[in-house]
Order: C-alpha cells, then sequence, then structure tokens
C-alpha cells in the first residue's frame, strides 16, 4: 500500500461543531516512522472542557433518555457498516499515526467493525432478571425485577496504540447503553478519532451524544474527571496516569485499563514449533507496545535452549521498518523517547548481567526485535511493563515454581500457558493471578467480546462489549405488592 499523503486538521467536536478558531494551542502530529507531518489539531480550552460536558449532560435529558434501544441499535450497525466500507483510509491513518504496520491497521480495522457490530447487538439485550420475592418470608403476593438504566455523562480517556479499536471499546457500549459521552483521546493518535466519529454522525447518532475534546491529558484530565456531572471515568492508559485519575475523580464510578508485563509459561511437552511462533508474534505486535504483549517467557529447562533457539530464529527474521510497506512485520515505536527508554533499560539490564541473544538496537524510532537472557526478578525488563518488542526468556523446573515467578509481579493482566496437559493447564490457569489466561496460546490474545480487565495494578473493571454496557449502566430494582 502506498500511502495517500493527506493532511489532517482537526478541533474539538462539541455539540456537533469543531472549535478550530481563536487563540489555542496547537499540537502537530507525525509519523514516527520518519517524523513527516500527517496533521495537526488545535486544543480545547478549560471552558470547552465545561461546555463539552454541558452538552453531554443536555444530550443525554433531551435525546438518549428517550432514544429506543432499535434506533441506539441501528447507529451502532450503520457506523460499522460505513467503517466497512472506508476501511482503507483507517488503514493508512493507523500506520501514519501510530506507526502500526499496515497488516497490523486491517486487523483493528476489522476488529473496530466487529466491536460496533456487537453493541449493536448488545443494545437490544439490555435487561434486568426477576426475582423470586416469595422466596424471601413475608414476601408473598409480591413481584419483584430489575432493569438497567444508562449513567449519563461518561468520560472517556484513551491511549495512542489502538486509537481506533480501545475508543470504541468505551463509546459503542457507551451508546448501545444510552448514555452520553466525551472522548478525550491520546494527543499522539487524535485523527483516527475524529474519522470515527464523522462516520457516527453519517449514521445518524444526534448532536452531543459524543463530543471529542483534543489536548494534552494534563491540561483536560483534571477538570474533565473531577466534573460531578460526569457519572464514570472509563480510562485506558498507564497505571502511572490512571490510579491519580482514580484518585481525582472523587466518588465516581471508574474503570481503568492498564497495562502489565505477561507472563507466558512453556511446560516441557508443548508444541515449541507452535508456541515459538505465537510467542514472537504476541511480543513484537504494535512494536511490542500493546498492553498484553509476551514479555516474561518461563520455559521448562529441558526445553529451554531448544524453544530459545527457535525464538532467536524467528525474532532476527522479522522485517523492521515503514509501517505502509506491505512486507513490514515490525513499525517504529510511538515516539523516539519511547525507543531511548527501552534501550536505557536493556543497557540496565545488561550491566546487571542480561545477555542480548538478538536485538537490543534502535534505529531514531525503529527497535530491533530483541531476546534477553539471564534476566533476574528485579530488573526494570522484567518487573515493569517493558512496552517495547522486547521479551525475556528465564527457564524453570517445576510447575510451582513457574507459578510463582509469573505471579510475581504488582500487575496482572493476560498470561500464556502451554502444555498437552489439560489438568496442568486448568491448575496453572487457576493459580495465575491476571485477569485472564489462554492455554496454547499467548497473552497477546484479544476477542471484543470476552471479559477484559486487569487485578492488582493493572486495572479495575471489565471491558470486553456486554461486561461495559454492564459498568455502564445501573440496575434498579422494583418491587409491587399485590393486593
Ligand atoms: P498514557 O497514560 O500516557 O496516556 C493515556 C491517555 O491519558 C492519553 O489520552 C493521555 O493524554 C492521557 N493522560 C496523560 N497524562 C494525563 C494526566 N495527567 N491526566 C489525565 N490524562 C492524562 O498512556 P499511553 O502511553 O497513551 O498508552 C500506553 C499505556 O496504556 C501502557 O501502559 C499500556 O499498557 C496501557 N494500555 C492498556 C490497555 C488495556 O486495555 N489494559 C490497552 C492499551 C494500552
Amino acid at each position: 500500500m502506498t500511502g495517500e499523503m493527506k493532511m489532517y486538521s482537526f478541533g474539538s467536536l462539541i455539540d456537533g461543531q469543531e472549535l478550530k478558531s481563536g487563540e489555542r494551542k496547537i499540537i502537530e502530529v507525525k509519523r514516527p516512522y520518519d517524523g513527516q507531518l500527517v496533521g495537526k489539531i488545535f486544543c480545547a480550552t478549560q471552558e470547552e472542557v465545561e461546555k463539552a460536558i454541558t452538552a453531554a449532560s443536555r444530550a443525554f435529558t433531551t435525546v438518549m433518555k428517550t432514544m429506543p434501544a432499535h434506533r441506539r441499535s441501528d447507529i451502532l450497525r450503520k457506523t460499522a457498516d460505513l467503517l466497512e466500507v472506508r476501511a482503507d483510509e483507517f488503514v493508512t491513518l493507523l500506520a501514519m499515526e501510530t506507526g502500526k504496520p499496515v497488516r497490523e491497521g486491517r486487523v483493528e480495522v476489522s476488529r473496530a467493525v466487529q466491536v460496533l457490530r456487537f453493541a449493536s447487538e448488545g443494545a437490544k439485550q439490555i435487561h434486568g432478571e426477576e426475582i423470586p420475592l416469595d422466596s424471601a418470608i413475608g414476601g408473598e403476593r409480591q413481584i419483584g425485577f430489575t432493569r438497567r438504566y444508562p449513567l449519563g455523562v461518561i468520560v472517556a480517556i484513551t491511549p495512542f496504540n489502538f486509537p481506533l479499536n480501545l475508543v470504541l471499546h468505551k463509546v459503542a457500549p457507551a451508546i448501545a447503553a444510552g448514555n452520553t459521552v466525551v472522548l478525550k483521546p491520546a494527543e499522539k493518535t487524535p485523527l483516527s478519532p475524529v474519522l470515527l466519529y464523522k462516520l457516527f454522525e453519517e449514521a445518524g447518532l444526534p448532536a452531543g451524544v459524543l463530543n471529542i475534546l483534543m489536548g494534552t491529558g494534563p491540561d483536560l484530565g483534571g477538570p474533565l474527571v473531577r466534573d460531578p456531572r460526569v457519572k464514570r471515568v472509563t480510562f485506558t492508559g498507564s497505571g502511572l496516569v490512571g490510579w491519580k485519575l482514580k484518585e481525582m475523580a472523587g466518588n465516581k464510578k471508574v474503570t481503568l485499563e492498564l497495562g502489565s508485563n505477561s507472563p507466558n509459561i512453556v511446560f516441557e511437552d508443548a508444541d515449541l514449533d507452535t508456541t515459538a511462533t505465537a510467542l514472537i508474534n504476541g511480543g513484537v505486535v504494535t512494536a511490542g507496545q500493546a498492553c498484553i504483549s509476551v514479555q516474561r517467557v518461563y520455559i521448562q529447562r529441558s526445553v529451554y535452549e531448544s524453544l530459545v533457539e527457535k525464538l532467536v530464529t524467528k525474532a532476527k527474521a522479522l522485517r523492521v521498518g515503514d509501517p505502509l510497506d506491505e512486507a513490514t512485520d515490525v513499525g517504529p515505536m510511538i515516539t523516539e523517547d519511547a525507543a531511548k527508554r527501552a534501550e536505557q533499560w536493556i543497557q540496565e539490564a545488561v550491566e546487571e548481567g542480561a545477555t542480548v541473544l538478538t536485538g537490543g538496537r534502535r534505529h531514531g524510532t525503529l527497535f530491533e526485535p530483541t531476546i534477553l537472557a539471564n534476566v533476574t526478578a528485579n530488573m526494570k525488563v522484567v518487573c515493569q511493563e517493558v512496552f517495547a518488542p522486547v521479551i525475556s526468556v528465564i527457564p524453570f523446573d517445576t510447575e510451582n515454581e513457574a507459578i510463582e515467578m509469573a505471579n510475581d509481579s504488582d500487575l496482572g493482566l493476560h498470561a500464556g500457558v502451554f502444555t498437552k496437559d489439560i489438568n496442568r493447564a486448568l491448575r496453572v490457569a487457576e493459580a495465575l493471578e491476571t485477569g485472564g489466561v489462554w492455554v496454547n496460546e499467548a497473552s497477546i490474545r484479544r476477542y471484543d467480546h470476552i471479559p477484559y480487565g486487569g487485578v492488582k495494578l493493572s486495572g479495575i473493571g471489565k471491558e470486553g462489549v456486554r461486561y461495559a454496557i454492564e459498568e455502564m449502566t445501573e440496575e434498579k430494582f422494583i418491587g409491587i405488592k399485590l393486593s
């Protein structure tokens, strides 16, 4: 694919109006691969934060509270259809603003279409349940049931790495459930969220239901999450920011989808070829900048040498380069600073005794897929989120030792276990302290309708369309005493 070099220029979108004029901060959006200008955004002012929440509050009362489920479902389905037709523009834009290879961009767009379709179906499935009141002494001749109601205004703050799909994981369930949204997308990748907004508009979403604020987190985050009219804050991003926002949000409901250092455990009976492929892919998708990237690989000692050899061979075969080139496997990291930080962590690890088996080098924003051995539990590349295409390989002897090392972390989002023994697989899956576990698949795997969210410092709450709809609605009990 050759990139159509289009220049985008977007302001905030509040109550259906784009706000670009007047004196305001401008942020340039550049291709991570070569620094070429892709677009610019005109940032929102503090008064516009207030305006966006006012617009969302009004749209909730005047539009969404009375919009029937079939209409919300139609809008989401039409948006999915439009996105499917315009997929190519999104794929190119994702490559330009995030640096992800076009092959990965196609996956993101196709998943985004599915999120919209799951939400379209989910909008028609929101219901409570009947409670048999006569189960309680005194509950005779009474009827009890629950109904689910939308919350109102939802503030959504999203990261740079999947600017289309992770925006939709918040916006689509919010609309399905009948809420309104003020979205602050990542300022590094704010363009695809605006193209998405235009599809929603074309599909018939009324003004004020979705509002987008352009700007940096430190400028807009505080006023957004502190506003008492906001009923839920849903944040995806780094732990550092997420936990701070939770404090600022006071007594509001909060969803935090944060980072991890995903463990993957390989037992000696695993199929080593398919395991190696799954682990390498899982370590380099989005240049390792995914929250469930494969980071720590624990390998049973008897197969350690042979699996490591396969991993190294596969890592060396990957093509690192221009995300617009169909042949590219691994694109650039989001900024040179991010790549330098990963380089620094590897240098530190090497000084402390780690060995670079392959990779380890940076060329501008490009980072070679890297495999590290002889690491220890307290090295940053192991105990923190490395967020780069860097995998550490660690041998183990017993099942308990592997579980202990995998759980020796403040983080816990997804894990992978590779074995042919179903009993062992289930034992390990139960013992791992993570929000999700894959058997014979790497931690990176996610489908958009599974419950998804971390434990420990990896977050609170769940996404995955149905689960997000649940979190974005309030269940109310209604009881009737019959005469
Ligand atoms: P980030 O925390 O730097 O930014 C995320 C969002 O928060 C952006 O919109 C940013 O503008 C905003 N922000 C930054 N500082 C803020 C502040 N002080 N107040 C309010 N908002 C602020 O994260 P990032 O670099 O964009 O994304 C990478 C992180 O996101 C990684 O840790 C990754 O693991 C995590 N992530 C988690 C998931 C998940 O589903 N669990 C998915 C993708 C990414």
